[in-house]
């Protein structure tokens, strides 16, 4: 895999966070996500890419997730991208429901941002409200508005098994 020289691999009391030697600016590209090996589930070494697709991303695996994040993964064109300017020696982080509908290892965020979603499962576990705060790949935004129309549908069909319900109580003979 191609990783820029620049980034590092840091270990420290079994935290492994991935860190640059060089700083880049904002809307830079900081190096392509691999593609070698595709899985249709996922694991902690993934990203998730499509519906059913998952490529085991090497060294970008050890990339933290941030719910304010410097850089976001950018799926469609397979490149990582500084989301704001990032310092010489920074770590850097991504906010995983942009890339993960529903991960293998869920955790508690102690990111301590203001706007710290706290339990990073995936997108779908997450209101529209919070995940329209950050950059989406194409199918998180795909599965998310699968996810309200089916629930919608659920919605429709409930009330309609309740006004099925109070007819055939009011008029048993209907039923
Ligand atoms: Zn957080």
């Amino acid at each position: 895999m191609n990783t820029p020289a620049s980034l590092v691999i840091r270990t420290q009391d079994k935290y492994r966070s991935l860190t640059t030697k060089r700083a880049y600016k904002k809307g830079d590209v900081i190096c392509p996500i691999p593609t070698a090996t595709v899985y249709d589930k996922p694991n902690r070494f993934t990203v998730q890419i499509g519906r059913d697709r998952h490529v085991e991303v090497k060294e970008l695996a050890s990339m933290n997730h941030s719910c304010n994040p410097n850089t976001f993964l950018d799926t469609t064109r397979m490149l990582v991208f500084a989301a704001r300017d990032v310092a010489v020696g920074e770590e850097l982080t991504f906010f995983y429901p942009s890339t993960e509908w529903e991960m293998s290892s869920p955790f508690i965020c102690l990111c301590g941002a203001t706007n710290c979603i706290h339990v990073v499962a995936g997108a779908r576990f997450l209101p529209l409200s919070t995940l329209e705060q950050h950059f989406l790949n194409r199918h998180i935004r795909e599965l998310m508005i699968e996810l309200l129309n089916n629930t919608e549908l659920h919605l429709v069909n409930i009330e309609r098994d309740r006004i099925h319900e109070e007819i055939s109580q009011r008029n048993p003979s209907a039923a």
